[in-house]
């Protein structure tokens, strides 16, 4: 488990890097560790007790802004050994025919999301009805209409919706921001993103179109129609994209094994992106301008992240993601705080809807104009 220690530590051992790191990444560091924390804190359920789930817990248990105080799981022996792991109460446990009844639990404030995709839009409703703010997994819906179905509930609702978007707040990744905002890397002209793995049991509801949505896209190759955006810095205006498959008995009809897309960017920029179930060492980001570059590699794995740009390795410290992601959510939610890459359903859309016109492009071979 991470602990506040272990962050301590990781930062002990860097001490001269972190002196000579731009300010984004002591902000950062600064955030993570607040001993004397006094202020208000978000009390969260995780809805969906599996493998990310865990690792959020887990990773919240070093939070001082966010707490997890419920559960929502259809796994009656998983909710018995977090109550006992996290010390949650009888009442903050539900199931997910009863959890609408979280409208009359005064001490959850939000919930996480962190069921297989094609869930999200209804319990993200349900959520939002039952007057909770929400926070959801990637991809947060299955295409960018119920995508806005689930922002306009939660602005009909008054809550907050939110997207466990972990990179947006990760040190190395803000630094090329920074630096792509000051201009050192002169006008922005190419980005790359690799997003891969071979993935493994073909059982598993990510290669089951009803519970994934698609293949590889949904899961993986987000992170690079996301990367896209926040690296260039600009909304894509057209997608092409070319899907491949070598395996259709275990990648089948609407679970996409492959696809290689490009998007191009109103300021002429464009991207070149690989996304895929089927090769692995594939987790790289590259970003050029007419002044300079920046690559991470790996890019958007659990950490730590590594990167480097023209002007040198960078040094920014490791954080663990969902610690740092639950500490700035928190602030959002609470106290209205503005990300310096947005995490609301908003965001969310327009990855969507790229999703929705990188699959129209793979049926059409042509070249697909979206407006985002
Ligand atoms: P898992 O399969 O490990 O866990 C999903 C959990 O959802 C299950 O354990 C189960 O929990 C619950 N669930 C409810 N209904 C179903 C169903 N019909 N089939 C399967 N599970 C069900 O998936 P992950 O935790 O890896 O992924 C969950 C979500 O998190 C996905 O949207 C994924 O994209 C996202 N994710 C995000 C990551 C990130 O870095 N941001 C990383 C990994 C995943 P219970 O038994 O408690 O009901």
């Amino acid at each position: 488990m991470n602990t506040r220690r272990d962050f301590l530590q990781k930062i002990g051992g860097s001490v001269l890097a972190l002196h000579l790191a731009p300010l984004v990444a002591k902000a950062d560091a600064d955030r993570v560790f607040e001993p004397s924390y006094a202020g208000p804190v978000l009390r969260v359920a995780i809805c969906g007790l599996g493998g990310y789930g865990t690792r959020v817990a887990e990773a919240m248990q070093a939070c001082v802004k966010a707490k997890l105080v419920g559960v929502i799981s259809g796994t009656p022996s998983k909710i018995k050994s977090w109550q006992s792991k996290y010390g949650i109460p009888e009442k903050n446990c539900y199931n997910y025919e009863n959890f609408d009844n979280i409208k009359n639990n005064p001490d959850i404030d939000a919930v996480y999301v962190i069921t297989p995709n094609a869930l999200h839009h209804d319990q993200v409703l349900r959520v939002a009805k039952a007057g909770k703010h929400v926070i959801c997994e990637k991809p947060m819906a299955l295409n960018a209409k119920q995508g806005q179905e689930m922002v306009d509930a939660c602005t009909k609702a008054k809550v907050k919706l939110l997207v466990g978007y972990r990179m947006h707040f990760e040190p190395k990744t803000l630094e090329i921001i920074r630096m792509r905002k000051a201009g050192e890397l002169g006008k922005v002209r190419f980005f790359q993103g690799l997003c891969g793995f071979k993935t493994g049991d073909p059982g598993q509801w990510r290669l089951n179109k009803e519970l994934a949505g698609g293949g590889s896209l949904m899961d993986i190759g987000i992170y690079a129609i996301n990367g896209s955006r926040y690296m260039i810095g600009e909304e894509p205006i057209w997608v092409t994209a070319q899907e491949t498959k070598t395996d259709p008995i275990k990648f089948k009809v609407g679970v996409d094994e492959t696809i290689q897309f490009q998007l191009g960017f109103p300021s002429g920029a464009t991207a070149s992106c690989l996304s895929t179930y089927n090769m692995n060492n594939l987790d790289r980001f590259f970003l050029t301008g007419d002044d300079g570059f920046a690559e991470l590699m790996p890019a958007t794995g659990y950490g730590p992240i590594q990167g480097r740009t023209s002007k040198g390795e960078l040094t920014n410290p490791h954080i663990t993601h969902q610690t740092v992601q639950m500490e700035e959510m928190a602030d959002v939610i609470l106290k209205g705080k503005q990300p310096i890459i947005p995490v609301d359903g908003n965001e969310a859309v327009k990855d969507l809807k790229v999703i929705d016109a990188i699959y129209e492009a793979t049926k059409s071979g042509k070249k697909t104009l979206i407006s985002i």
